[in-house]
Parts: structure tokens; sequence; C-alpha cells
């Protein structure tokens, strides 16, 4: 593409999501779809085939974000896997957003193990010092046996030393777990050893989503082969107890308030722990409503 200009508005390209949290940031668009695309229950990226974007198509949004978009102080990196970017061109992105968005303090992306890998501490030093203050990183399972069932590429223990590498670089880290990954039958297996993981990592915040089968996922025609059931919605509130008792965190905040969970939880880790569990004994005894289905979303 070579002639872009800011007046065509921003480029975005296909299917774009982004954390809830970022619902107020600007949405920059600097690669398309998800470099791995791999993993079984994610649909997110299916219809597109990975590439950075252009240096004059990302700056051309810039410039439009510039124009039109003056009061908002944050700006989300999209799509899957911006880490995955050359460190050179990324530096170049953030100094981009520092030179002509003035008012953005703080830039947030998605991250997985194979971008964070590409980048050393000393880089990763680097984009926090450029703004890049949160990663939002796909984690879904502490289950190695999980973990490869569903192509997530990389070991528990690759999983966590990438997550410590983010948060020695000063970036705060907010690790996402799927609900319901583990299947009804390792459901429990996969609350613990979650949990496991989720303590030795330490993230700032974890996020708990519930899976949602989406057409065209792997996960989704094993589901409609009835080769994976997901645990009932008591089920899942189990697997949420178990998950929330076995995960310790130094200080951190624990959300399972996604539009796909049945009951919204909110606790400050370690104080909030046991009010949480309550919570959760609560609704399994019937006297909490659960979110109805209908109103489950992705
Ligand atoms: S790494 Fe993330 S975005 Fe990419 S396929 Fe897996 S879950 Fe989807």
């Amino acid at each position: 593409m070579d002639m872009v200009h800011e007046r065509e508005g921003m480029h975005y390209e296909g299917y774009c999501i982004r954390p809830p949290s970022e619902a107020d940031s600007i949405l920059l668009q600097v690669t398309v779809g998800c470099s791995h695309n791999k993993c079984t229950f994610c649909g997110s990226y299916r219809d597109k085939r990975f590439r950075i974007k252009d240096d004059k198509v990302i700056l051309s949004d810039i410039l439009f974000a510039a124009k039109y978009m003056q009061d908002q102080d944050r700006v989300f990196l999209m799509d899957g896997d911006a880490l995955i970017i050359p460190q050179k061109k990324l530096v170049w992105i953030l100094a981009m957003i520092q030179e002509h968005l003035l008012r953005v303090k703080r830039v947030g992306a998605y991250a997985n193990v194979k971008g964070i890998k590409m980048k050393s501490l000393a880089e990763l030093t680097q984009l926090r010092e450029m703004n890049l203050g949160i990663l939002f990183y796909g984690v879904e399972t502490g289950d190695d046996e999980i973990r490869s069932a569903i192509q997530k590429g990389s070991p528990a223990q690759t999983c966590i030393e990438m997550g410590h590498r983010v948060k020695e670089a000063g970036i705060t880290l907010s690790a996402t777990v799927l609900l319901g990954i583990g299947g009804r039958e390792n459901s429990l297996r996969h609350a613990r050893a979650t949990g496991e993981l989720l303590s030795a990592m330490d993230p700032d915040f974890v996020g708990a989503l519930t899976v949602m089968f989406v057409p065209g996922t792997p996960l989704y025609e094993a589901h409609r082969q009835g080769k994976f059931e997901l645990p009932d919605e008591a089920g899942l509130l189990r697997e949420l107890r178990e998950m929330i008792t076995c995960t310790n965190l130094t200080r951190g905040y624990f959300f399972s308030n996604h539009a796909s969970n049945y009951l919204p939880i909110k606790a400050k880790l370690p104080s909030g722990k046991q009010k949480a569990l309550d919570l959760i004994d609560a609704a399994l005894r019937g006297e909490v409503g659960l979110k109805p289905e209908w109103m489950r979303a992705l």
C-alpha cells in the first residue's frame, strides 16, 4: 500500500479484539492476526494470515488518532502478539506514539510465550521505558498435558519464566486463564495446576474467562463430536473455587468478571481470598444468582 493518508481513518483489518479493560484505549492495529494461531479453542484470528503492518499504515493511524482521539490517554496494540515485531520497529512505533499522542501514558498489548521469548530482558526494559506498561498474557492452564492438547506451544515452566521476564522488566503482567479448558474429566486437575502456575508466576492481575465454543475451531469440532465436554455450571464454579484456593499471589487481583463467566468475582489477593471463596460457596448453594446462558458472550 503506497498511498496512505490519515484522512482515510484507522486501517483496521478483519475482526479486531481487545481486553475489556482497554475499552477506552486508542486501538492501534500493528499486526494482523496471531503468529501462533494454533490454540484449539481460539477463533480470534482464524480468518487472518499473520503479518506485521506496514510503517506507513501504522504512522497514518497514529496521525489520525493524534487529530481525532485527543482525549484518550492509552493505546492498545492489536492484534494477537505485537511483541513478535522486531525490536527496532517496535521501538519506532512506541517513539511515534510518544511524539504524536502526547496524552498517552500507557501502551498495552496481548502477549504469548513465543513473542516474549523473542525479546531479551534488556529489550523488554527498553520497551517499558517507552511506555509499554501492560501485557495481557494468554496462560490458559498450568497443566502440561492440557497445554499440549490445546496446542499452546510451550510447557508451563517456560510460560512461568516468560512471565517473570515481563515482571522483571517492570511491565504490569495480566494473566488470562481459561475455565473449562481441561474438560469435565480434568477440571480440578486443571484448576490446581493453574493455581500453582499463577502462584509461581505471581502476576499483577489474573483474568479468568470461561471457554466458549467458537465455530471453525478444533475445540468446537471436538465438542460437536462429543469428544470434549465442559463441566456444568456447578462444575465450573467448583473449578474456579479450586483455582482460587491454589492461587497465592503476593499482591494482585483475581477477576472472573468477563462476559463469558457465570459468576463475577473481583478478589484482591491474598486478603480477599476467603470472601471470594465464600461467594462461590453461596452460589453453589443457590443463594447467589448466576448469569443466564444467553447473557454469556465473548
Ligand atoms: S496465542 Fe493467543 S491469539 Fe494466538 S492462537 Fe493462541 S490464544 Fe489465539
